[in-house]
C-alpha cells in the first residue's frame, strides 16, 4: 500500500527525558490536529526531530526512541547540539525567520549556519529516502525545510512532494537580498505542489521565480526541466470543533466547578461589572507587535480618558527563542512598557494591563478567551495568525470583537473582523474605542459571519485540501509520462 510521509522539523510528540527515562506523549498544536486525518494509522509516517540532542541520548535511550516514536507511525532524525545551535537557533531563526517576515534589520547571514542548514536538510533527506518505497508521496512543512524537496527529487525522480509554507514568503525586493536565494528556490522546485497561506505569498514567491531563476511561469505554473510545478494558496484553519465545544461547555458550567482562574475572572468582573477585558495571545516575538500594542493602549487612554478604569488589557505572552538576542531585547522592552503604562495610570482599584510571561493550558486560554469582550491582535507580520480565529470560534453567544492587523495572513479571510494598520496608533485607539461601543447587533453579525467561514474551512479541511490537489498533480504527471 502506497503511504504518505509527512516531514516537519519537529515530530507531533513531546518527549522528555526524566531521569535516565523517556516520557512521550502526542503534542497538541494545530499542525498535529489538521495532519490526524492524513497521518491515519499504517498508511504514513511522520519523519522530524525528537526534541533531543545525540549528546542526551546514550546508545540504549537512542534504541528506545527508535522504538517509541516508531510505534506512533514516527520515525527520527538524529542532530547533534551544534546542529540544533546553527541550523535551527541559527540559520532558520536568525536569518530565514527575520528575513522572511521583513525584519531585514536582524538578518544574519552566516556561511557557517548556512553549512549547517544544508548539512541538516540532507540528514532530513537520508531518512526520507530509507524509508521511502515507489508511489508515495510526500508533504514536507516549513522554513526549516527548504532545501528537502530538492534533494528528495534527485533521489527519487518519481515521488511526488509537496510542500507547505507557513511563514509569509516575502517581497522580491526582501528576497533578493539573500546571498543563497537561487539555492533555496531551487530546492523548493523540488516540489510538485507548493502550498501558502495567501494569495499574497504565492505571488511573491512565483515573482522570485521569475526573476531569479528566470523560468517560465504560466498562472500558477512554473515549467522546470521537464516538469511543471503548482503553486496555491491554502489558508490554514483550525480544529474548530474543539474550540467552540470547550467553550460551550465552559460556560455551562456550574460555579463550583471553575477553574481557579476562572473564578478569579468571575470576581473581576462581579467586582467591576463595567470593565470589559481586552485580550491578546501570542509568541513574545517580534513579529507580534507588542510594543506597538501597548503604546497605541497608552495612546488610547490618553486620547479617551473616559476609559479608565473601564477596560484591562489582558495580555498573554508565551516565552519564546529567548537564547536569540532579540528576543531578550523584546523581553526587556516589554516587561518596562508594562511598568510604565501600569506605572502611569494605576489606580487603588484598577491597574490598565494584566500580563503574563508564561504558557497556559488548554483550558485557562479557553477561560480568557471567552472571558474576552475584545481580542486585541496587531503583529507586524505574521504569517496566518491562529489566535484570531481561535477566538473567534470561543464566542457562543455571538458576542466579541475581533481587532486584527491587517499584517496577519488571517486578516485576508476575516474583512469582518476590525482591521487595523499596526503602526497606525490614532486608528487603533479610535478602532478600539469602536469595539468597546459596538451595538450587540453588529457583533453577532459580524461574528456570525466568521464562525461559518471558520467552521466550514477547519484545519482538517485545509489537509485534505492539500493532499487533494497534491494528488491531482500526480495524475497529472503521469498523463504527461
Ligand atoms: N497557545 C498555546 N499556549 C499558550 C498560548 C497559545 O498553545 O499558552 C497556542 C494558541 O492556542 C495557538 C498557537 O499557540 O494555537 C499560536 O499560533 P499562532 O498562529 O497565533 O502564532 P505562532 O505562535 O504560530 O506564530
Amino acid at each position: 500500500m502506497n503511504k504518505t510521509i509527512i516531514v516537519s522539523n519537529r515530530l507531533p510528540l513531546q518527549i522528555k527525558l526524566n531521569e535516565d527515562k523517556l516520557e512521550i506523549k502526542p503534542s497538541v498544536g494545530g499542525l498535529a490536529t489538521g495532519m490526524k486525518s492524513v497521518h491515519a494509522e499504517g498508511d504514513s509516517l511522520w519523519i522530524g526531530w525528537s526534541g533531543l540532542t545525540e549528546e542526551e541520548l546514550n546508545e540504549p535511550l537512542r534504541n528506545q526512541v527508535k522504538n517509541a516514536v516508531k510505534k506512533e507511525n514516527c520515525a527520527s532524525v538524529s542532530l547533534t547540539r551544534k546542529d540544533v545551535d546553527n541550523f535551527y537557533f541559527g540559520f532558520s531563526n536568525k536569518t530565514l525567520w527575520p528575513l522572511f517576515h521583513y525584519f531585514l534589520e536582524y538578518t544574519s547571514f552566516e556561511k557557517e549556519n548556512w553549512e549547517s542548514y544544508k548539512k541538516v536538510n540532507q540528514k532530513f533527506a537520508d531518512v526520507v529516502i530509507e524509508n521511502i518505497e515507489d508511489g508515495d508521496t510526500v508533504w514536507v512543512h516549513d522554513y526549516q525545510l527548504l532545501l528537502l524537496p530538492g534533494l528528495i527529487k534527485k533521489e527519487k525522480p518519481n515521488t511526488s512532494i509537496g510542500f507547505f509554507l507557513h511563514i509569509p514568503f516575502p517581497s522580491f525586493e526582501i528576497f533578493r537580498t539573500f546571498p543563497w536565494r537561487e539555492e533555496i528556490l531551487t530546492g523548493m522546485l523540488g516540489s510538485d505542489l507548493l502550498g501558502f497561506h495567501t494569495y499574497d505569498y504565492e505571488r511573491h514567491f512565483l515573482s522570485s521565480v521569475k526573476r531569479i531563476l528566470r523560468l517560465d511561469v504560466h498562472f500558477n505554473e512554473i515549467s522546470f526541466h521537464d516538469r511543471v510545478i503548482k503553486v496555491d494558496s491554502f489558508p490554514m484553519g483550525i480544529d474548530y470543533k474543539k474550540f467552540h465545544e470547550a467553550a460551550k461547555k465552559h460556560i455551562s458550567q456550574p460555579p463550583k466547578e471553575r477553574s481557579e482562574t476562572q473564578k478569579r475572572l468571575d470576581d473581576h468582573i462581579q467586582a467591576s461589572p463595567n470593565t470589559k477585558l481586552v485580550l491578546s495571545i501570542d509568541r513574545l516575538d517580534y513579529t507580534k507587535g507588542i510594543p506597538n500594542r501597548i503604546k497605541a493602549f497608552e495612546y488610547f487612554l490618553d486620547k479617551y480618558p473616559e476609559y479608565k478604569e473601564k477596560v484591562r488589557l489582558i495580555m498573554l505572552s508565551v516565552p519564546s527563542r529567548s537564547n536569540v538576542p532579540q528576543y531578550q531585547l523584546l523581553k526587556k522592552e516589554t516587561d518596562e512598557l508594562v511598568g510604565r503604562i501600569n506605572g502611569k495610570f494605576a489606580t487603588v482599584s484598577w491597574t490598565p494591563i494584566w500580563y503574563f510571561y508564561r504558557s497556559l493550558a488548554f483550558e485557562t486560554l479557553i477561560d480568557l478567551y471567552t472571558a474576552a469582550s475584545v481580542a486585541f491582535i496587531t503583529p507586524v507580520r505574521d504569517g496566518m495568525n491562529l489566535v484570531a480565529k481561535e477566538y473567534v470560534a470561543t464566542r457562543v453567544n455571538k458576542d466579541g470583537v475581533l481587532i486584527l492587523s491587517e499584517m496577519a495572513g488571517a486578516a485576508k479571510e476575516m474583512s469582518e473582523a476590525l482591521l487595523i494598520n499596526p503602526n497606525n496608533f490614532e486608528q487603533i485607539a479610535d478602532t478600539l474605542k469602536k469595539a468597546l461601543e459596538m451595538p450587540q447587533e453588529e457583533q453577532e453579525r459580524r461574528i456570525s459571519i466568521l464562525q461559518k467561514r471558520l467552521e466550514r474551512y477547519s484545519v482538517e479541511r485545509w489537509a485534505q485540501e492539500f493532499m487533494k490537489s497534491l494528488n491531482s498533480t500526480k495524475k497529472l504527471t503521469e498523463v504527461y509520462v
